[in-house]
């Protein structure tokens, strides 16, 4: 089978350029085809037949196969992909403003098993390759372009889909490489964030070899016995050795980390819970989102009151921690946090 050509980075298609001893520029110009331009079919720029007839022999341009797609009455789209093997997985596209945010997966289903997420349920299928990473964005790119015209404006990736980022580090990593390249994607620094559940090998790697991208941590208890129900990993790597490792990402002015937080009904929505919350994060960089929880078909837990949202917010605004109640956006197509699951 040929290699997928959306698994090299620039650096890695430099090298097979020089290998090859092709024009330099012909990295450039693959790459502003495939990833500016978003074409899928042979490259009709300025670069000899001689080297187009090396990628076309040893490369796959071909993107994954959107299966399904799941139009919300708000506008969120949710995309269901079929890869090659026949797994399968989600994407979401929010919309703000007639542009979006992407929620990208990251693997087929997921080893964290936390207890109130849907894709859990699963257990891991399978790392994603980069090229299934980025392959998400294009075609979500490329449907609305076709779709919904003028709006192929995606300006912010968030690792947030199925699966835990830093378990599938490599791949997570490449394709932040892809959608940061000047010659490809081009989005900035501040437009991406990977969210993890605190999975310390990964975090260690990520804080060394990577870290102006933006970090965000599924916190959801500031409690280590109440997150061990949560998160079964944090029996693994607790919350206060995950903080140590956090803390020593070196942030530049503009950078913080965000923290997630999902409110349980009667579980983890009591104002003392956001009081240990705050004082944990009060003098860490930190911005919270607070975010009601999405229930699915056979969940355990129930959504909170909004009432006792908006009072746990206050708690929080007392410690000066900037906190946004997330909305929730495409729980008609079961698109919203912690609903995506391809099983079916
Ligand atoms: N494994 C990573 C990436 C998945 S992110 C992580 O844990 O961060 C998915 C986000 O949605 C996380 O903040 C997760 O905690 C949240 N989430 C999962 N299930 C949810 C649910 N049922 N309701 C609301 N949010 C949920």
């Amino acid at each position: 089978m040929k290699q997928s050509f959306y698994d090299l980075s620039f650096a890695d298609l430099e090298r097979v350029v020089g290998e090859n001893d092709f024009n330099s520029s012909v990295a450039r110009i693959l790459f502003n085809w495939h990833y500016k331009k978003k074409e899928t079919t042979l490259c009709k720029g300025d670069i000899s037949r001689h080297s187009l007839a090396f990628f076309e022999r040893n490369y796959d341009f071909s993107l994954p196969e959107i299966d399904k797609v799941y139009e919300s009455k708000d506008r969120t789209v949710k995309f269901l992909f079929k890869l090659k093997d026949s797994h399968k997985v989600e994407t979401v596209l929010i919309p703000f403003n007639n542009k979006y945010s992407i929620c990208l997966s990251s693997q087929v289903g997921c080893a964290m098993n936390c207890s109130f997420c849907f894709t859990g349920e699963q257990g891991l299928k399978r790392n994603l390759a980069t090229s299934e990473i980025v392959g998400q964005f294009l075609q979500a790119w490329r449907w609305l372009a076709t779709n919904r015209p003028g709006e192929e404006r995606i300006l912010n990736i968030v690792f947030m889909g199925q699966g835990e980022p830093l378990h599938n580090f490599d791949a997570v990593k490449k394709a932040c490489e892809i959608f940061l390249s000047q010659y490809g994607c081009s989005i900035g620094v501040q437009k991406i964030t990977v969210s993890t559940a605190g999975y310390i090998p990964g975090l260690k790697r990520w804080s060394e070899e990577i870290p102006r991208v933006n970090l965000a941590l599924s916190l959801h208890s500031p409690f280590e016995e109440k997150r061990n129900q949560l998160i079964p990993i944090n029996k693994k790597y607790p919350l206060d050795e995950v903080l140590t490792y956090i803390d020593k990402i070196p942030l530049n002015k503009k950078q913080f980390i965000t923290y997630e937080y999902i409110l349980i009904k009667d579980f983890n929505d009591d104002p003392a819970d956001a009081e240990k919350l705050g004082r944990l994060l009060a003098d860490r960089c930190a911005y919270i989102n607070l975010i009601p929880f999405n229930a699915f078909p056979g969940s355990r837990y129930t959504s909170p009151d909004m009432d006792k949202v908006e009072k746990f917010k206050e708690v929080l605004d007392a410690f000066k921690i900037p906190t946004l109640i997330r909305g929730t956006k495409g729980d008609d197509v079961l698109a919203a946090c912690g609903q995506l699951n391809s099983s079916n």
